[in-house]
């Protein structure tokens, strides 16, 4: 292997090793892989554990645009908290029937440390984003101060800016000129790294190209840096230690600031319902997603949770969750919200269908063998035809 050749496969590794991005289990991840039409996935990525999998993203700027939205992981009542939530957006993810909950008398410390929310100084709660888990954090100290009868109201108002479709609007109105000036520096840093450099060490001493070619990817990898930390400054002023951390690893290994964009991008939206993110990305996976969603949050499976404070707390918090994002789809599209709910196209002798997953039966009367607690529906008779 020549020596440009060897100096291309060490960059190209370093490169790839940041060209995936961690996709939580229940998180929902809006992505177009070239510029065109975003798309909806959840949990579809590589080398996943029971905590989530990679997504990876598009190593050639200036394609490829990532925003990961994640559902709350814990729910909240004016009597305590749970550690998991039945509203999961991602199918097949709900709160499991050993959640932990505490009433406010019980809770006597809160803080966010990093993306965990601690309790009693203990771990509470894994979240999506640093921000998501201060957030919360702020929440139940509010919440645990105020009179009872005050905290649905706070609540409701937390709820009301997780689901704000202006605030969500604002963020990627404010993010177009970072963006854009990140890769008019990224996408020529791409090429100077992966054609200009391996392509000298071809035509001179590798000494040479590697102490000239390491001079010039740390100064362009500085200014991008710059320009990161600028710009993730005004986005996100609370996120420090993401911000320093980052632009560290820009320097020190300068094939890490060709993914700038994608760093501003994929916390952007984190704090927002992911319906709020679909609804103004318009993914071409749609329809299909938010009606799904939409029939889980309307014919809920029977809660399998055995301790009753969290029972109580989790049924309370679903309820008013599924209030307000169904409030919020009449407001934004009405027409999916009555399609999601509309029967489906009836197949042969079936009598009935569960009105959550859709499968068809020929009798209407008990539950479906798929979704318990979740009765079959009868189909509606046919229409007369006009004489
Ligand atoms: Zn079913």
């Amino acid at each position: 292997m020549s020596d440009g050749e060897t100096l291309l496969v060490v960059l190209a590794f370093l490169y790839l090793s940041d060209c995936f991005a961690w996709l939580k289990k229940g998180s929902v991840a809006v992505a177009s892989a070239w510029g065109g039409r975003f798309g909806v996935k959840t949990g579809a990525g590589i080398l996943g554990n029971s905590r989530g999998s990679l997504l990876p993203l598009n190593p050639l700027p200036p394609f490829g645009q990532l925003y990961i939205a994640h559902p709350l992981p814990i729910s909240i009542s004016p009597d305590g908290i749970c550690a998991g939530n039945l509203h999961s957006v991602a199918p097949g993810v709900s709160a499991g029937p050993s959640a932990a909950a505490l009433a406010f008398e019980q809770v006597t410390a809160v803080s966010a440390d990093g993306s965990i929310l601690r309790v009693n100084k203990a771990r509470f709660a894994k979240c999506g984003s640093t921000a998501q888990a201060a957030a919360l954090a702020e929440l139940i100290k509010a919440s645990k101060a105020a009179k009872s009868h005050k905290r649905e109201h706070l609540i409701r108002e937390f709820l009301g800016s997780h689901l704000s479709k202006k605030s969500a609007s604002k963020f990627l109105v404010d993010v177009r000129a970072h963006v854009l000036r990140l890769t008019v520096l990224t996408t020529p840093f791409f090429l100077f790294l992966f054609l200009f450099v391996p392509w000298m060490a071809t035509r001179t001493s590798a000494s040479t190209v590697l102490i000239r070619g390491a001079i010039g990817a740390v100064l362009l990898a500085a200014a991008i840096g710059f320009f990161f930390y600028r710009a993730h400054s005004k986005l996100f002023p609370r996120e420090r230690f993401e911000r320093i951390s980052s632009l560290i690893k820009m320097v020190l290994c300068p094939p890490m600031a060709i993914q700038a964009v994608n760093h501003l991008t994929i916390p952007l939206l984190a704090t927002f319902h992911p319906v709020v993110v679909i609804s103004i990305l318009r993914p071409a996976n749609t329809k299909p997603f938010i009606e799904g969603f939409l029939r889980r949050i309307q014919f809920p499976l029977a809660v399998s949770i055995s301790d009753p404070v969290a029972r109580r707390v989790c049924q309370w918090f679903g309820e008013l969750q599924t209030e307000l994002v169904t409030r919020f789809l009449q407001e934004s599209d009405p027409e999916l919200l009555k399609s999601a709910i509309s029967p489906p196209a009836r197949e042969g002798k079936a009598a009935g269908y569960c009105p959550r997953c859709l499968s068809q039966y020929e009798s209407s009367s008990a539950d479906c063998p798929d979704c318990p607690g979740v009765k079959v529906a009868t189909f509606p008779p046919p229409s007369k035809s006009p004489l």
